[in-house]
């Protein structure tokens, strides 16, 4: 299939590009790049000796987007760009809302315009907000409690009417837990800008020795530690979780909404241990507040996705470790921050 992936030079984007062209299909990027840089892509290129279309675009540009489209005839879209920081997104909800919702209304409308029915959304667990019926299926209640949470939870009540209204569209609502690790090379991996949001850049950072030690936001939850409890899953899993539901939709229309995550939480104290193994590096923490709207356990029932799909994640939290920390140490400071950024792929 030709297939455009938005904010494809991101984290689960470059990851899901590279098993995307490993799997045979023709693949054409548009990013912003606000929160990414080419060198993801250049580095798929490398690790896959395919091409890679690349096109610097942003959602909010309509009339870009659908010079895109009238030149590309896509069989189906990924969309993973959107802006995804929870403190962010309640500092600047207009900001998110419009970069996010509205974002996603021009990608649908250059779809519908095009006749491009075909669509993998990536959502969140965090639609689920601080609901602590776990595991969580697909059908446990939606309620998220921050405006990044919201832009998800609307784009999905969108897709749905999308759906309703027009019997040509196949969807696929995907909502990923804790996406972590990176590709067993080394060379494509999570680059967060400034101090990381997410545990475990964070652990990695601190193993690397580029901060002191890791704040654990709180250890007086009802866990056995104490520690919030997380569904961490292989981002190499989730790019896997991709082209099954890509295959699932090619015969079928609807709107279909999966969890991927592994099943399996992991308390904070348990992700340290574990990065402390993989790294064999000593990571110094402290126990600090709370982190307001957490919640304390929050992991998938995956059932769903494996019943319908034939996908599960495979890797453990070791591996997700041991392929985090080989990013981390091969690229102490992430992507070259200095380099060139000239377009590196094929422009269209
Ligand atoms: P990321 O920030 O690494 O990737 C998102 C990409 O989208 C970036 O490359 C960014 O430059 C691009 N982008 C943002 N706004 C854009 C716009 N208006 N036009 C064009 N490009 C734009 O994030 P990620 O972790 O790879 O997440 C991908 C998707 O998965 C996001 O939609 C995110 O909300 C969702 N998600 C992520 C996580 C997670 O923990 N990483 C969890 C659940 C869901
Ligand atoms: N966490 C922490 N210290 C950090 C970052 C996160 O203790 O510096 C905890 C957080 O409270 C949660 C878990 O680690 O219990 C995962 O947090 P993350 O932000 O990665 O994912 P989310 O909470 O969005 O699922």
């Amino acid at each position: 299939m030709k297939i455009l992936v938005t904010g494809g030079a991101g984290f689960i984007g470059s990851h899901t590009v590279l098993t995307l062209l490993e799997a045979g299909h023709e693949v054409v990027v548009i990013d912003n790049l606000v929160n990414s840089v080419v060198d993801s892509l250049e580095r798929i290129e490398e690790l896959t000796e395919k091409k890679i279309m690349f096109k610097e675009m942003d959602l909010l540009d309509y009339e870009g987007l659908l010079s895109v489209f009238a030149e590309g005839r896509f069989d189906s879209v990924v969309h993973f760009a959107g802006l995804k920081a929870v403190g962010e997104s309640a500092t600047e909800p207009l900001r998110y809302y419009r970069n996010n919702v509205a974002g996603t209304l021009n990608l649908l409308d250059c779809m519908q315009e095009t006749a491009v029915h075909r669509l993998v959304f990536s959502s969140s667990a965090t639609v689920y907000g601080a609901s602590e019926a776990v595991p969580l299926t697909e059908d446990s209640p939606l309620e998220a409690m921050n405006p990044y949470g919201r832009t998800k939870q609307q784009i999905e009540e969108i897709l749905s009417d999308l759906s309703a209204s027009d019997p040509r569209w196949g969807i696929a609502v995907l909502r990923y837990f804790n996406p972590v690790g990176a590709h067993e090379s080394g060379r494509i991996g999570e680059d967060p800008k400034g101090i990381p949001n997410n545990l475990l850049p964070y652990v990695a950072q601190v193993a690397a020795g580029r901060r002191d030690k890791v704040t654990i936001f709180g250890d007086d939850y009802m866990t056995e530690d104490g520690t919030g409890i997380r569904d961490y899953i292989h981002v190499m899993d989730l790019a896997a979780g991709h082209i099954a539901a890509l295959d699932f939709l090619v015969p079928r229309t609807g709107i279909f909404r999966w969890n991927l995550g592994t099943g399996r939480g992991s308390s904070v104290i348990e992700v340290i241990s574990a990065f402390a193994e993989a790294s064999g590096r000593p990571i110094p923490y402290e126990v600090g507040p709370r982190r307001p709207g957490d919640a304390a356990v929050s992991y998938a029932d995956p059932t769903a996705a494996f019943t319908d799909l034939g996908w599960r994640a495979h890797r453990n939290l070791s591996q997700m470790c041991t392929d985090h920390w080989g990013w981390q140490e091969a690229n102490p400071e992430g992507y070259a921050k200095t380099a060139d950024h000239a377009p590196p792929a094929s422009c269209l």
